[in-house]
């Protein structure tokens, strides 16, 4: 996949600050009334270590480290975590990537939009600038938005 010549490290948290957000990933649930159960706790994980998007099936054959997890127990987090506003789903990847709003920052169920590295994979969430005026533009035929997700595919600036 890489032909552009530089080594694709990756963005993902570790140690500390991993606990941290999972921590405070804890923390937002409880506020809401929501439990972060293991499982949703465990593909959290996942995502943030990974630090861009990651495919289901990836996530299921990592999950444990002795067996792959029933497929269902990682999408019933996947549901929960992306309702939760904690990760979106990457529709042009089918994959997902954690929420960059810190654990506890972003709103649940918020719009995002994404530039998406078509080398290295790295993955950035933006604030979608052009909500408003999808917002404005649904409103003339009576349009309820329920979730908006852009994604722009390229080159990140390490790749181009
Ligand atoms: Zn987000
Ligand atoms: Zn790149
Ligand atoms: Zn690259």
């Amino acid at each position: 996949m890489s032909s552009c010549g530089h080594d694709h490290h990756s963005h993902g948290l570790t140690g500390q600050t991993l606990a941290a957000e999972l921590g405070a990933a804890d923390a937002r649930c409880a506020e809401a009334g929501q439990k972060l159960t293991a499982p949703r706790r465990r593909v959290l994980e996942q995502l943030l270590e990974a630090g861009q998007p990651v495919k289901a099936y990836d996530l299921i054959a990592t999950f444990a480290a002795d067996a792959p997890a029933k497929p269902p127990t990682v999408y019933r987090a996947l549901d929960f975590l992306s309702k939760q506003g904690f990760a979106h789903r990457i529709e042009s990847l089918n994959a997902y990537v954690a929420c960059r709003h810190a654990a506890g920052e972003g709103p649940a169920n918020h719009a995002a939009a994404f530039l998406i590295c078509d080398c290295c994979g790295a993955t950035r969430e933006i604030d979608p600038a052009v909500l408003d005026s999808i917002e404005t533009a649904a409103k003339a035929p009576g349009f309820t938005i329920q979730s908006v997700t852009i994604e722009a595919h390229g080159l990140c600036a390490d790749c181009a």
